[in-house]
């Protein structure tokens, strides 16, 4: 696994082309049965992918977090919400509070979650591969899949279904 993350970046890169211009294709005529298809290569990706061999996401892109997610999370850790945005966020440049540091500090040495059951939203919905309209979400996940490499796959699976490539 390894490996796989330190060559994604430039796989990513290579294809960034090809996958802008499937993408733009996607928008304009998206297949009726999109969102199924979508649901079903998130699940056979994700059926092979130890997420706990990876942690990608949470090493390098820390999630934003919406006032629902600092309530949830700051009651778990038994902290007033102001605490736990001065402990551990920052007001980024689109005025989302975002964490401090990365990786995230609630990452463990296991690549386990300290706060999986509260997580943010962002964290539980990422790489946001079975999320309905994912052609609405062309430019995230064109970054997406330099971070993630199930994402990536999904991405290659995709346009083998839809264009035969
Ligand atoms: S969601 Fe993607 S980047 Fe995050 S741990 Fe799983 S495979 Fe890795
Ligand atoms: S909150 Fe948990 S799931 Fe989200 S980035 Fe941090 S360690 Fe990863």
């Amino acid at each position: 696994m390894k490996e796989i993350i330190q060559q994604l970046p430039a796989k990513a890169r290579e294809k960034n082309k090809e996958h802008r211009k499937f993408f733009s294709r996607l928008k304009k005529k998206p297949p009726k049965q999109l969102d199924y298809l979508m649901e079903t290569l998130h699940e056979d990706e994700f059926g092979r992918t130890d997420c706990l061999q990876c942690a990608n996401c949470c090493k390098t892109t820390g999630p934003l977090f919406t006032e629902k997610d600092i309530q949830r999370i700051s009651k778990f850790l038994k902290m007033k919400p102001q605490q736990f945005i001065a402990s551990y966020l920052r007001v980024d440049e689109e005025e989302d509070h975002v964490l401090q540091q990365l990786p995230c500090t609630f990452l463990d040495a296991d690549n386990r979650c300290m706060i999986y059951e509260v997580r943010p939203k962002a964290c539980r919905e990422f790489p946001h591969t079975n999320r309905k309209k994912f052609q609405q979400i062309s430019n995230l996940t064109l970054k997406n899949v330099a971070i993630c490499p199930a994402a990536f796959n999904i991405v290659e699976e995709l346009r083998r279904r839809v264009e035969g490539k």
